[in-house]
């Protein structure tokens, strides 16, 4: 991934994190809600941690869960859009020696992105009650949490495939008209 937008990825990455876990407090009291709550704690219920213990606050792992994914799936999506955005601007007015490595790292765009959107693996509960140590979940996120966060929260706007990602592929395939070598 091209580094020199890590900063912008990151605050996306904050901002829906954290809107997600606002969104699933302000709305805790929706049946549908309530319910896919419910069904995630038993979910996540005795699952292993990374450290070998096992899940045992399944409301923080489930919540974390949905923050994780939803703010990946964006910030993943931003950042392939300003990783055009830079190579299209390297390569409008290339400098003479520039070129084959803006290429090579433009041709990385499609695969990193499908490469991201498949992680499933998300969030994680404290260490201890009393620990500031985050323990990260092993178990991927359920697939009726997945369904309602891409629906509810991402809207579908963010397919897995960057094929299908269409405001994405339609900048990639101009570029790569005029560079054949990105096909
Ligand atoms: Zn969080």
């Amino acid at each position: 991934m091209a580094t020199c937008f890590t900063f912008s990825n990151a605050g996306v990455q904050s901002i829906y994190h954290e809107a997600t876990h606002a969104w699933f407090d302000i709305k805790s009291a929706r049946p549908d809600v309530a319910g896919l709550v419910k069904r995630g704690k038993v979910y996540y219920s005795g699952s292993l941690r990374s450290s070998g213990q096992k899940v045992d606050d399944e409301d923080r792992a489930l919540q974390e869960a949905a923050a994780a994914y939803v703010a990946h799936r964006a910030s993943s999506y931003f950042a392939a859009y300003a990783s055009l955005s830079n190579y299209e601007k390297l390569l409008g007015h290339p400098p003479a020696n520039g070129v084959t490595q803006a290429l090579s790292m433009a041709r990385r765009v499609p695969s990193e992105y499908d490469i991201r959107m498949a992680d499933r693996v998300m969030g994680y509960q404290m260490m201890s009650r009393f620990s500031s140590v985050q323990d990260p979940l092993t178990k991927p996120i359920s697939t009726d949490l997945r369904a309602f966060c891409d629906r509810v929260l991402l809207e579908l706007r963010i397919p897995d495939s960057f094929n299908l990602a269409l405001p994405l592929k339609r900048r990639y395939d101009a570029l790569a008209q005029k560079f054949p070598t990105l096909r």
